[in-house]
């Protein structure tokens, strides 16, 4: 249990935690946990709720999961860099790395679902295209507690667990992320049912930000570089607010790392605003954008409202921290998931390889220094092994829906499947 207020990064108004989302004055910005401990202790126990002091939870899950650092010898030593550290989010028995779900959106399932559990009633609702409705349905899967999942129906495949997860309603729509989206907003409007909230979501900031402790904890002082391939920006946010509070606990340095966040090309709105240090994105950052997605490495990368201008979003933390935004060709990104494959031992996410080569960009362009300490986020991986070591429960739709299903057909299923579940 951990003690902690939220406040408004706009107003400044402190109020206690009712799993609230946005300020309570109306302010657009983001809301940031303040915790009573400066200094973190880790508890004792395995997985992420050991970082309970900072994360917004009264309680914890039993969980192994847990970013894992180490220094890297492999690529360091083909890249030539002597202080290269590699934050691994997945499954990696070897070096203790049990993420089942595979990405680091298993760090923001956990303290959301322990959040809500702590704070208020309801079920959760998670619209997503892939690893965090994974996540999430893992996270139901080990606890019992009941999600709803809306997805488009070309990721259907994606959703398994390694238990059956017989208290996740999944719905799937055929149409694209977006049209799961706006399903899912219709959805939580009925009673009982709670938006996770994405980045502003203090639990899934505050969650993915133990991967910036566990590197630093690693590394025993602040990196100089966080390397990460964003889609929404969350995780940005997430280590900038993370350095924030170890600049303050004052055993790891003062400088604040700056961030190189990475998109993969041709969908890159977030690099386009950034390049003209703009804080909106227009629509020409992203030209085309139902073909560009399709034509990327990593769509986990291809949000088209991302946490960018927001008060306290990416734009707030890329000029906070000196940061840098790239851009990846997906031939580079597969290219440099090979090589990751082949030095460190570990297949990447598509995503992760998409950062993998953000970093060989900028050596080549001297944007970093050999001898820089440097954290690179290998936000998912070992997909390979799970397959091979772990059970796979494909969750099948409850419901399959299109565009011109009738809403109230949609939330009787829904009330009908609350009454049941919830
Ligand atoms: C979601 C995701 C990202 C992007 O994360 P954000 O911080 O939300 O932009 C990167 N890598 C993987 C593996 C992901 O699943
Ligand atoms: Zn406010």
């Amino acid at each position: 249990m951990s003690e902690y207020i939220l406040t408004c990064l706009q107003c400044n108004h402190e109020f206690a935690d009712t799993y609230t989302l946005t300020c309570p004055h109306g302010c657009k910005g983001l809301i940031r946990t303040r915790y009573a401990v400066r200094q973190i202790t880790l508890r004792d126990e395995p997985g992420i709720f050991k970082y309970s002091d900072w994360l917004p939870v009264t309680g914890s899950i039993p969980t192994l999961a847990e970013p894992i650092c180490y220094k890297s010898e492999g690529l360091a030593g083909i890249l030539n860099l002597s202080n290269l550290w590699i934050a691994f989010s997945g499954y990696w028995p070897d070096k203790g790395a049990f993420t089942v779900s595979g990405s680091f959106k298993e760090f923001e399932a956990f303290p959301t679902m322990q959040r809500l559990a702590g704070r208020t009633k309801g079920v959760i609702l998670v619209s997503s295209a892939g690893n965090t409705g994974r996540a999430f349905a893992e996270v139901s899967a080990q606890t019992g507690q009941p999600v709803i999942i809306v997805i488009p129906e070309t990721a259907q495949s994606r959703i398994f667990t390694t238990t059956p997860a017989s208290n996740v309603m999944l719905i799937s729509i055929s149409g694209d992320y977006t049209d799961a989206i706006s399903l899912g907003n219709k959805i939580c409007t009925l009673p009982g049912i709670i938006p996770e909230g994405g980045a502003k979501n203090v639990a899934r900031r505050d969650g993915m930000g133990t991967v910036m402790v566990a590197g630093t904890l690693a590394m025993g002082v602040l990196p100089d570089l966080y390397l990460q391939a964003v889609g929404s920006g969350t995780g940005g946010i997430a280590a900038y607010e993370a350095s924030l509070r170890l600049i303050a606990d004052g055993r790891f340095g003062k400088r604040m790392p700056r961030l190189l966040l990475f998109q993969n090309e041709p969908f890159v709105p977030m690099v386009r605003a950034w390049s003209f240090r703009r804080r909106e994105i227009w629509e020409e950052d992203m030209p085309d954008a139902e073909n560009a997605i399709t034509r990327v490495f990593s769509d986990v990368l291809t949000n088209r409202e991302p946490a960018y201008g927001v008060a306290g979003g990416v734009f707030d933390v890329l000029t906070a921290t000196k940061g840098i935004m790239g851009s990846v060709s997906s031939r580079d990104a597969k290219d440099a998931g090979n090589l990751f494959s082949s030095c460190e031992g570990i297949d990447p996410d598509p995503a992760a390889a998409v950062c993998v080569a953000g970093l060989i960009q900028a050596l080549r362009s001297g944007v970093i220094r050999p001898d820089e300490k440097i954290l690179l986020n290998i936000t998912g991986g070992g997909y390979l092994m799970r397959e091979k070591n772990l059970p796979e429960y494909v969750k099948k739709p409850d419901m399959r829906v299109t565009k011109a299903t009738p809403f109230k057909k949609i939330s009787a299923r829904v009330q009908r499947w609350m009454r049941l579940h919830a």
